[in-house]
């Protein structure tokens, strides 16, 4: 018997809710990792590699997530759940726009009541705006837990961006990951 969340994936694999389908998505990249975890991370649309590969965060961008989640939870993958905003690449990596932002929002709410995890880590502004419902960015948002349906959500950079700023987004990006193995063990 497949799981709900399997029967969901499937449901989301033939999805033409939005533009995005059309627009040269190789495959819906739904998500992956422990269908159990307390710890959900939520980020922003696959790339080039995880349209390739039908995964989430497996390029430049993931290869550093899985780092500082190893070396500041000692977690990795298989104990984790890892999904984003919007499922299918937008063409040639531009931001995803608000009509496919709300076309996808189901699959993610879908993902959020069936994982049910106790702490969910937003990467960067898509998706921290989305599930705090704020014009707020995350740069002010960062540093901080809020409640968010019985759990606790922790705002953090997107990895992209860390890639790109270097030391002191990372040294926030490590602390906000200390936060969130704080609120995991509550
Ligand atoms: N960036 C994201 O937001 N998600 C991915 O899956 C890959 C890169």
């Amino acid at each position: 018997m497949p799981t709900a969340l399997e029967v969901v994936a499937e449901e989301a694999s033939a999805c033409t809710r939005c533009k995005l389908a059309s627009a040269g998505r190789t495959q819906v990249v739904f998500g992956m990792g422990n269908p159990d975890a307390d710890l959900m991370f939520v980020g922003e649309a696959p790339g080039a590699e995880e349209d390739k590969q039908g995964l989430p965060f497996v390029g430049r961008s993931g290869q550093l997530l899985d780092k500082v989640i190893l070396e500041e939870m000692g977690l990795t993958r298989e104990h984790v759940y890892i999904a984003n905003t919007v499922k299918c690449r937008p063409p040639g990596n531009r931001d995803p726009e608000p009509d496919e932002i709300a076309a996808c929002n189901p699959w993610l709410e879908r993902q959020l009541e069936l994982i049910k995890p106790k702490v969910i880590v937003t990467l960067g502004n898509f998706a921290t705006k989305l599930l705090l419902d704020t014009k707020d960015g995350i740069t002010k948002l960062r540093g901080n837990s809020y409640p968010f349906r019985g759990a606790v959500l922790i705002p953090t950079f997107h990895p992209a961006a860390v890639l790109r700023g270097g030391g002191e987004p990372l040294a926030q990006m490590r602390a906000d990951l200390i936060r969130a193995k704080k609120a995991l063990a509550q």
